[in-house]
């Protein structure tokens, strides 16, 4: 047993992207609060945040199908559209007052301005699209959203997509300029040098092993030094688990009942990636299609530009796999070793029920190269297969749980857990996922800190103008900060430069 020994305010398990915004976010509301920080590996955001496990998508339901699904009467529902859109606005707030206050620098090294556009073949895809684009057109969150069925319109918009198509099936697309592409990884990196920058206490290379409550009402984590092979004990008042796919063990160690009957089903994601400049100069933007049937809705098809590391290329999928890793570090006995005696059932009842979705996800993983590159000449015709790789992404641990629905339901959102008195909360599931990470992190802070939100509201609101309040319907306000966050972070400069 180690001897090194640690008492925090807070102790926040993993360096990811939820893990630097909670962090972050306490750092200004409380300085004076001493933070430490465990992290399994060597550095900060080399998991799901990292650039490559992830798509870079700022959610912000500018062009994701599956965030309007058309109701029984054929309209088409936009509620969850305008939450995220909402939820995505809180995070460009945050962002921007970070690099006006000097606490993160050069923006363009974590968003990056980009279409996002939306595009479906076929006369009844073709007519839910214009229903989509009238319903969303009309709400300041959407404006400047622009609907095209004509093929001379697209040419300009998607060459790449354009080329060599057969044109007899209908083919549209909505384009819109105010989407982005984040690299998540380079501002989960930012936010850890900033977080150390303010002294908080970063151990990488420590595993988080045990959690148990004491008996002075104190968390204490067993922590393994992966470099000195020792076991160390650190206590705190409030535990955040932002493990990522690592969270649904560690809560389950901590015993909470809020966490008994919750499972975990993971889904890997595989990308293919094209680097070749001829290729990737043709192509800017994000394009979304539609999920196949049967595909679970983290599986639509995209074709993206991508900024990383200074160097643009061309992301295309994701194609869901399958591997009992919680992690994309973690180990194969993770799924069967987070069935426990209290969600044995509920996990049970999911692999009944999503019987259709383990086919989907085994029929994903026996797919050759050559059937990827057809699903990929669905969107570039003529796609060759020397100019595209492989990549494998991160790993998402969708939440199983007993819902309204029934017995083991699998959810495709994010879960926020926390204990009645508010001393610890997990994070779960991984959808819309990073770009709602500060959304996110704030609902974690209302939930466990109850006490201080009065005393906290106004720097919340000083880092956060819209706190509070539906920009949907204060239009004036959405313009202002549009423009503000717009500028602070770059995104009208480069947009011309890059036009
Ligand atoms: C294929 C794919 C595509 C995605 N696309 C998008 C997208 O386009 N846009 C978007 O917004 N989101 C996207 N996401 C989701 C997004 O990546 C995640 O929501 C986000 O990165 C999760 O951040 P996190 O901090 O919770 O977890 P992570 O980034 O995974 O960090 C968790 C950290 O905890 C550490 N850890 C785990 N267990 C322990 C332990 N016991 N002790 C110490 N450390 C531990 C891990 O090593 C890791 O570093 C995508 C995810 C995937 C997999």
């Amino acid at each position: 047993m180690g001897n090194r020994e640690t008492k925090s305010d807070v102790i926040l398990i993993g360096a990811g992207i939820m893990s630097a915004t909670l962090g972050t976010l306490l750092k200004e509301l409380v300085p004076e609060w001493e933070i430490t920080v465990f992290e399994k590996l060597a550095n900060a955001g080399e998991e799901s945040s990292n650039a490559w496990n992830n798509a870079g998508t700022g959610h912000a339901a500018l062009c994701e199908l599956n965030y309007t699904v058309e109701k029984p009467d054929g309209s088409v529902d936009i509620s969850k559209a305008i939450n995220i859109n909402e939820q995505f606005q809180v995070s460009m707030q945050f962002w921007s007052y970070l690099v006006n206050s000097g606490l993160i620098q050069n923006p363009q090294d974590f968003i990056m301005p980009l279409p996002h556009m939306s595009m479906v073949q076929g006369e009844e895809n073709v007519s839910f699209l214009k229903k989509r684009f009238e319903a969303l057109s009309n709400n300041p969150l959407f404006q400047g959203m622009e609907f095209s069925d004509d093929p001379e319109k697209l040419k300009e918009w998607i060459p790449l997509i354009m080329q060599d198509r057969n044109l007899n099936e209908a083919i549209a697309a909505t384009k819109i300029d105010t989407g982005t592409d984040v690299n998540f990884g380079s501002l989960t990196s930012m936010l850890f040098d900033h977080l150390k920058s303010k002294n908080v206490d970063i151990n990488y290379k420590h595993s988080v092993n045990d959690i148990k409550h004491t008996s002075e009402g104190l968390w204490e984590l067993k922590v393994k030094n992966l470099d000195s092979d020792t076991v160390e004990r650190h206590t705190a008042k409030f535990v955040f688990i932002g493990g990522g796919g690592g969270s649904l063990h560690l809560l389950q160690k901590s015993g909470i009942p809020e966490g008994k009957h919750i499972g975990g089903f993971p889904v890997s994601g595989i990308f293919m990636v094209c680097k070749n400049p001829e290729v990737v100069e043709q192509h800017h933007a994000k394009v979304y299609g539609k999920a196949k049937v049967g595909a679970p809705p983290m599986s639509v098809p995209h074709l993206d530009t991508r900024f990383i590391d200074n160097e643009k290329s061309l992301l295309f999928g994701p194609f869901a796999g399958f591997s009992p890793k919680f992690l994309k570090n973690g180990s194969m006995l993770d799924l069967i070793t987070s069935v426990k005696p209290d969600n044995v059932l509920t996990m049970l009842a999911a692999g009944a029920k999503e019987m259709p979705l383990t086919k989907y996800l085994i029929q994903q993983v026996m797919l050759s190269k050559e059937q990827r590159m057809e699903e990929l000449r669905e969107f570039i015709p003529n796609a060759k297969a020397e100019d595209w790789d492989l990549v494998v992404a991160g790993q998402r641990v969708q939440v199983i749980k007993d819902t309204e629905a029934g017995k083991g339901t699998l959810q495709f959102g994010t879960e926020v857990i926390t204990a009645a008195d508010g001393s610890i909360a997990a994070l779960l599931g991984a959808s819309p996922g990073a770009s709602t990470a500060v959304h996110v992190m704030l609902e974690v802070i209302n939930k466990c800190f109850p006490e201080h939100m009065l005393e906290w509201e106004p720097k919340i609101r000083e880092m956060i103008p819209s706190y509070g309040m539906s920009l949907m319907e204060n239009p004036e306000l959405l313009h202002k900060i549009h423009d503000s966050t717009a500028e602070t972070l770059g995104l009208i400069e480069k947009e011309l430069v890059l036009s």
